[in-house]
């Protein structure tokens, strides 16, 4: 079955629990002949179904949202112009739904322009007190649910930025390569020339066995900051698994490519990353052929280390 998005889900607790809440209202306006408030009542209901029903289909779960909390806003709206003061309580759980629902600014700005039609809609129905009253609180829910929703927004980013950094050497992980690539080979960035480096280090289990396995780590967080120190901050590097590393580099041309590898080998080379030992790295490059996907473009870079560790290592390999 289709894994549905958390977004979806919570449109559709909010949309099956709207039905379930109005539908009886409605039912009963008929049963009472009141056809007015009827409509405005079963209007919500085939709204937020027809929603239902396009974001089953179609998963456009954004514009669906947005579309969901404007109707909301405008059945509550209705509902409080038709029926009066005593539904001003369903406003509190339609503003706090939007929330839910949209981004934190995109909520309050909806939530802003039906509060201001609210009170023009309330004015003169109440006593200046109690309108008072119903404009304070909604502010301040308004204010307490951006403020929450902000936060848990920042949260969530920082996590999702946490989940793609190697612990160890503070350079993306294998999930922030993946998605590196996918990122790439969306329709707009397909035509980029992007050329892609395998990287590993040459007889690391020696370092290890050598000279212990807290030097060989320090070895990976020193090599990793030499690496970023060179590349541009359009390129990413990517810890691929153990010491083995993988570098993108953007609008990037064969030749470039080739340098670069060059220089990144001899920067090794020379560095000292380990006192009287020389630490040394073998590179493969493939740059992005048209119409390949990333595997077989990661095969022909891979391809390519091989080969490098085979002429001997300490070397750099580049697929025509
Ligand atoms: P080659 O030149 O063929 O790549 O030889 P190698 O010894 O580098 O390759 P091999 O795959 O045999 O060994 C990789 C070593 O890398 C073994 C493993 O202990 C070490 N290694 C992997 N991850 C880490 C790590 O996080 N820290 C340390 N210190 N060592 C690691
Ligand atoms: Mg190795
Ligand atoms: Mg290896």
């Amino acid at each position: 079955m289709l894994q549905r998005s958390k977004e979806e889900t919570i449109l559709f607790m909010l949309g099956g629990s709207t039905i379930v809440s109005v539908l009886p209202f409605g039912v009963v306006r008929i049963l009472q002949g009141n056809w007015v408030l009827a409509a405005v009542d079963l209007s919500i209901v085939f709204m937020i179904s027809a929603i239902i029903v396009f974001v089953w289909f179609t998963q456009k779960i954004r514009a669906a949202s947005i579309l969901a909390t404007i109707f909301y806003s405008i059945g509550m709206l209705a509902s409080v112009y038709v029926k009066g003061q005593v539904i001003v309580y369903w406003v509190y759980p339609t503003m706090i739904a939007a929330f839910f629902m949209l981004n934190a600014r995109e909520a309050l700005l909806i939530n802003t322009v039906s509060l201001s039609v609210l009170m023009e809609i309330l004015f003169g129905r109440m006593s200046f007190l109690d309108l008072s009253s119903v404009a304070i609180t909604l502010v301040l829910i308004n204010l307490f649910s951006y403020i929450f929703s902000y936060r848990t927004n920042l949260q969530h980013l920082e996590l999702n930025h946490q989940a793609e950094l190697d612990f160890l050497t503070g350079v993306g992980n294998r999930r922030a390569f993946n998605r590196k690539m996918t990122e790439l080979f969306r329709p707009h960035n397909a035509r980029i020339d992007a050329c892609l480096f395998v990287l590993d280090l040459d007889h690391f289990k020696y370092v290890n066995d050598q000279f212990g396995h807290a030097v060989g780590d320090q070895v990976l967080v020193k090599f990793c900051e030499l690496m970023r120190s060179r590349i541009r901050a359009i390129d990413s590097m990517f810890r691929f698994g153990g010491e083995e590393f993988v570098i993108v580099t953007m609008r990037t041309d064969q030749e470039s490519a080739k340098t670069l590898a060059e220089e990144l080998r001899s920067l090794v080379e020379t560095t000292v990353l380990i006192p009287n030992y020389q630490v040394t790295v073998s590179i493969g490059v493939a740059k992005r052929c048209e119409a390949e996907c990333s595997d077989a473009w990661f095969q022909r870079a891979d391809g390519m280390l091989y080969e490098a560790k085979q002429s001997g290592r300490n070397q750099v390999s580049m697929a025509d």
